[in-house]
């Protein structure tokens, strides 16, 4: 079972994060859609009634790995988001990752 790990991490400009994968890959994952995906309850709800959680403004104050497995989000509007490195690698939007959803990883 292939499991994504991110090798580093950094903010680009004030809109959005980049992830350098091990695996090569690299994410350039905006604020707004790491805040409006993230898993806790209370956004699935807000999700539920077909409002975006967050704001289109949010800042990401600090990031924190936990392990190899999660990373912690700490945002400007006071929230917390916790992803698995897999539910966040599944966020990324670039042409590699929307062209070919379905990709099976090998090797
Ligand atoms: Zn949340
Ligand atoms: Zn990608």
């Amino acid at each position: 079972m292939a499991v994504a790990k991110i090798r580093s991490t950094h903010t680009i400009g004030r809109y959005a994060l980049g992830v350098d994968w091990q695996d090569g890959h690299d994410s350039i994952m905006p604020f707004v859609h790491l805040r409006a995906h993230c898993p806790c309850e209370a956004c699935d709800a807000e999700r539920a009634a077909e409002r975006m959680p967050g704001s289109r403004a949010v800042q990401l104050e600090g990031l924190d790995a936990i392990g190899d497995e999660s990373v912690f989000l700490r945002w400007d509007d006071g929230h917390e988001t916790l992803y698995l490195v897999d539910e966040m690698r599944a966020l990324c939007r670039c042409a590699h990752c929307i062209g070919e959803p379905e990709r099976p990883i090998t090797g």
